[in-house]
């Protein structure tokens, strides 16, 4: 599984119950990304809840593909977020910590652990991979990469 996968709304219920309406908890499941980015569940959200979910859209459903937000790419600007935040040089709980504050989403720190834990392994082999090759700029580019997550 992705980590998008294990990424939650935090205010689910409290959500579902100002939409009076049911939709997964996952934050970037089909169901949930369309009923909450539909504008007129959006208007019947508290102003708080509203906010973080418009910045949501705003940072990751803002491509123009004509199947956004089912296009992948909300789900690739996640990962791109988490990485960022790991080369600032945040931990596994201070990544929860802030996409609580940002978005009112959450994970599990052990979920998010192994995500970085994956994208260092991946950036390795990557780096193996173009030294083999003899392709020391995209080696040297993967090394870079992998040693801001760590
Ligand atoms: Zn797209």
């Amino acid at each position: 599984m992705a980590i998008t996968d294990k990424i939650y709304i935090k205010n689910h219920q409290q959500i579902a119950s100002q939409l009076e309406t049911s939709f997964p908890k996952g934050a970037f499941k089909g169901a949930t990304l369309d009923i909450l980015f539909q504008g007129e569940n959006l208007a019947k959200l508290d102003e708080a809840t509203q906010d973080r979910v418009l910045d949501f859209a705003t940072d990751f459903m803002d491509c123009d593909c004509e199947a956004n937000p089912h296009c992948g790419h909300p789900e690739e600007k996640f990962v791109r977020y988490l990485l960022d935040l790991r080369a600032q040089g945040l931990g596994p709980d201070a990544v929860v910590d802030v996409m609580g504050d940002d978005y009112m989403l959450y994970a599990y720190p052990g979920d998010v652990l192994s995500f970085l834990d994956g994208a260092v392994r991946t950036l390795e082999a990557v780096e193996t991979l173009a030294d083999v090759d003899g392709r020391s700029d995209a080696a040297s580019d993967a090394r870079q990469k992998r040693e801001q997550l760590l």
